[in-house]
């Protein structure tokens, strides 16, 4: 017959792999129940949210289930009190430890030659198609001074989590995972006038002291231009691509060139184009209406040699759910199969994104 001692001396030997320690010495351990064959462990996590949360409870039970005499092993969570979770943060906390601990397959950036032409939205959309698909989606607001995501997925705010040593994006309600320096404000309103050192200094933290665990996509709203805040942001992360976002007001020589000059400089792929704001669908009538002029989409795309994903259209219905923080319920057709068209190219053989040196 195993004991509890047996059982904890097997749990001394399994790392929590944010804190380095073993689950015994972190005090996490809090009860264990014998039953005949069966295993009961309660374990005290510092956070219930924490992205490492399954492979800990996994460790666990093969450590356990490894014992002579134990058939079953159930393993049951509750969280640390605040000052059981203070007196385990580190005196003096790695910057950019998170980074070792995240498994982001590809970090796809989104793009505009200027503000206003939809890339938060365009963001978010494909976030949600994603998501939809089943894939496991963080979304980073890069966007460091004029944030909008927040807005569009958290109606009452949201704060972000955090364990001993990172920051937790906070949760959408379908499950992506969302940082912004909006989240971390005080107010929503307050404006963050930094010069391009400072927020690429941000964005590297977004990357190197967020948790976001594992993830098939991180989308990047850039922020907006080819300035150089988003070359810093560019820079500061491992992007496997980007898509650019245009209107069909937009300058489109001038994007197309310092685009590509940009992603070229960087190697970085442009997966492909889509024009917003493309036309208008009446309702009652059926008539597409031009609202800002002729679509130069197709010829842009080919100047660059990017597939062209799709042209959205001007969706009141947008306004009204990304202002309400609804975004995630909105379903519009168009939008759906740019995403998916997105989805398509956005590489699902390439090798994990990581950080260039
Ligand atoms: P950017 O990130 O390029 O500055 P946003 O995504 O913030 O632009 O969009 C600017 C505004 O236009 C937002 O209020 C957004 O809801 C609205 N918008 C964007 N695309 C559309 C669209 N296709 N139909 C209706 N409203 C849109």
């Amino acid at each position: 017959m195993v004991t509890r001692e047996q059982v904890r001396e097997a749990l001394r030997g399994v790392m929590d792999p944010e804190l380095k320690r073993n689950l015994v010495e972190l005090g996490m351990v809090r009860q264990v129940d014998l039953t005949g064959r069966q295993v009961q462990v309660t374990l005290a996590l510092t956070t219930l949210a924490c992205p490492l949360k399954d492979r800990i409870v996994g460790d666990a039970r093969q450590a356990v289930l490894a014992l002579d005499g134990v058939e079953q092993m159930e393993v049951r969570l509750t969280e640390m009190s605040v000052e059981e979770k203070e007196r385990l943060r580190p005196k003096e906390p790695a910057s950019g430890a998170a980074a070792d601990l995240n498994d982001i397959r590809h970090v796809i950036a989104v793009m505009s030659g200027k503000g206003g032409v939809g890339k938060s939205l365009v963001s978010a959309l494909l976030a949600n198609a994603l998501r939809r698909a089943g894939k496991r989606v963080g979304l980073l607001d890069a966007d460091i001074t004029g944030p909008s995501i927040p807005k569009m997925y958290f109606p009452h705010g949201a704060q972000p989590g955090a364990t001993p040593t990172a920051m937790l994006p906070a949760m959408s309600r379908t499950g992506i995972g969302v940082m912004s320096i909006n989240l971390l404000l005080e107010s929503q309103d307050q404006a963050v006038v930094w010069r391009g050192p400072l927020i690429g200094r941000a964005i590297q933290q977004f990357w190197g002291d967020v948790l976001w665990g594992s993830l098939d996509y991180l989308i990047v709203d850039l922020p907006p231009g080819t300035s150089d805040a988003s070359l810093t942001v560019m820079q500061s992360l491992p992007l496997s691509g980007v898509v650019l976002v245009t209107s069909p007001q937009d300058l489109a020589g001038m994007v197309v060139r310092k685009a590509a000059q940009m992603a070229g400089l960087l190697r970085v792929p442009i997966l492909g184009l889509i024009e917003n704001m493309s036309y208008y669908l009446c309702p009652d009538t059926g008539k597409l209406h031009e609202v800002f002029g002729p679509s130069h989409a197709q010829e842009t795309a080919e100047a660059i040699g990017v597939p062209l994903l799709g042209k959205l259209p001007i969706d009141p219905e947008i306004a009204k759910l990304s202002d309400t923080g609804r975004i995630e319920e909105f379903g519009g057709e168009a939008f759906t199969s740019v995403a998916e068209r997105l989805a398509a190219v956005a590489l699902p053989g390439r090798p994990p994104a990581v950080m260039p040196a």
